[in-house]
């Protein structure tokens, strides 16, 4: 089985989110099951060229290797990528973005070619890369190299849709047909996400619940009516982590590791946080930690609703995140009015694995979350998740009980500032029964959302599309 994964960014490489981590860990885990992977992404100017040993192989192409050998292609191109950031400058979207990613969409099929690789199934993420299965419907139909291949549309965020004017769809190459209201218009607009999720042969998400719940109008992004039509070829496949990068037992950057059996390192890691941060040192005192993006769907204005009084409990509050600026302000406030806090907002990986290891509770009380990594990393280091009940955050944390003792976190559903509160509440009185509470850590340092099952999972789908005949589109 053959497999080109497109992804507009690949961990180590380049990450702004969650997506650089599926794309960095997901093909190395399915080499191991015998998948012959190659990856491909732009080569943009953050990546480190001497960091990595990465080769050139001509004018504009370029290569390295992850994992037990999958080869990562870079497409080169100085106008589009030699930028200071992946998609936008100081929360705005580069102009020219569709020609950027049409650039990598249409260099990615060329270097199949260059390279003599025909892969069965091309496996494209997102709407930076969802040009790539309308190629192979249109301009690519009769080309004998590409007829047979089929591909797979992975929906990351929802919320994210690539939208341009109906002005720019020369730049595509593509023919006016496609922009109708069975192809890429959406309300006069081209939308490319709804293009791929149209024209890709099987479609997934990072977790059931999402896939679910975005075929509904409160979740769908307006692309609610495309899912529930296309509901027969979507599915969930949950993310992993990758436990060797999130190991407590292992992990470098850490003061201390540990592990379930032996969970006196965190401490060290907490105290060690703390000092950093310049915040009381206290084994005792509950810390609560939060690294995210800060945008609206992670749940901010809920947490903006009720985070005075959160800060004026016997806690610390420790925040790592970077994006809009009205949270930047609102944290920059939190952080000069409340001396039990550290608010960082920047993007910074190390000071993340402290996090992670050095609190006591993690929050997620996200609108939305596809699949989450935050949670799944902080149950590796045995820090307790937070969570609303949404998408992969539903699928992952189970609200724990303080009769039955079973579960792995906190849990609330409604999406209101007060339901937040109360479950931080429910956690403190958790927390201080310390007993209880290192065995809940043990517990969920135990669970195992590693990527290996999540790759058995592809492989299904990949062995079950390469011998499924495919409907023809309305367009064909
Ligand atoms: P999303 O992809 O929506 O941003 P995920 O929870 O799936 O959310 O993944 C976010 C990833 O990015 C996690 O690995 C998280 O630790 C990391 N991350 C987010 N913000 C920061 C930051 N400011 N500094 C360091 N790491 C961050």
């Amino acid at each position: 089985m053959n497999v080109l994964f497109c992804s507009s960014e690949v961990v180590p490489f380049a990450k702004t989110g969650g997506l650089a981590d599926v794309a960095g860990t997901l093909p190395p885990e399915l080499a191991k099951l015998g998948v012959n992977m190659k990856v491909v992404l732009p080569y943009y100017k953050v990546i480190d060229l001497k960091k990595f040993k990465i080769k050139k192989i001509n004018k504009d192409t370029s290569v390295a290797v992850i994992g037990n050998n999958v080869e990562v292609y870079f497409i080169e191109n100085k106008r589009y990528f030699d930028r200071a950031n992946l998609y936008q400058y100081n929360g705005i979207d580069y102009r020219d973005n569709l020609e950027r990613f049409t650039y990598y969409c249409q260099q990615s099929l060329k270097l199949l070619k260059q390279i003599k690789f025909k892969p069965d199934i091309i496996h494209c993420n997102d709407w930076q890369t969802a040009l790539i299965p309308i190629y192979l419907k249109t301009i690519y139909k009769k080309d004998p190299f590409f007829k047979k291949i089929k591909t797979v549309f992975t929906i990351h965020n929802l919320g994210y849709q690539g939208l341009f004017s109906k002005d720019d769809l020369p730049v595509t190459g593509l023919s006016e047909d496609v922009f109708s209201m069975e192809g890429l218009e959406f309300y006069g607009r081209i939308n490319l996400l709804k293009g791929g999720l149209l024209f890709a042969d099987k479609i997934t998400t990072v977790s059931s619940t999402y896939a679910s719940e975005i075929q509904t109008n409160q979740f769908g992004c307006g692309l609610e009516g495309v899912l529930q039509k296309r509901k027969s070829d979507l599915s969930g496949i949950l993310n992993g982590i990758n436990r060797y990068e999130w190991d407590p037992q292992k992990n470098k950057i850490l003061t201390r590791n540990y592990s379930s059996d032996a969970i006196e390192g965190k401490y060290y890691n907490k105290i060690s946080l703390q000092k950093k941060c310049k915040l009381k040192v206290s084994r005792d005192i509950p810390l609560l930690g939060i690294i995210t993006r800060l945008a609206d769907q992670k749940g901010l204005d809920i947490l903006a609703g009720v985070i005075d009084k959160i800060v004026q409990m016997p806690i610390q509050f420790i925040l790592l995140g970077t994006g809009d600026p009205k949270y930047h302000k609102l944290f920059e406030n939190i952080k000069n009015k409340y001396k039990n806090t550290s608010i960082h907002l920047a993007f910074d990986a190390k000071l993340a694995y402290k996090i992670y290891a050095g609190s006591d509770i993690f929050l997620m009380p996200s609108y939305y979350e596809p699949c989450g990594l935050g949670q799944l990393i902080s149950l590796n280091f045995g820090t307790i998740p937070l969570v609303r009940k949404t998408g992969g955050l539903a699928d992952t944390v189970i609200d724990y009980d303080p009769f039955t003792k079973q579960g792995n976190g906190f849990v609330f559903d409604n999406y209101q500032a007060g339901a937040l509160l109360e479950a931080i509440k429910r956690a403190l009185c958790v927390y201080n029964d310390t007993e209880n509470w290192k065995k809940l850590i043990a517990k969920a340092m135990e669970c195992n959302y590693s990527w290996e099952a999540s790759a058995k999972e592809y492989n299904k789908l990949y062995d079950k599309l390469k011998v499924l005949k495919i409907k023809k589109l309305s367009y064909e």
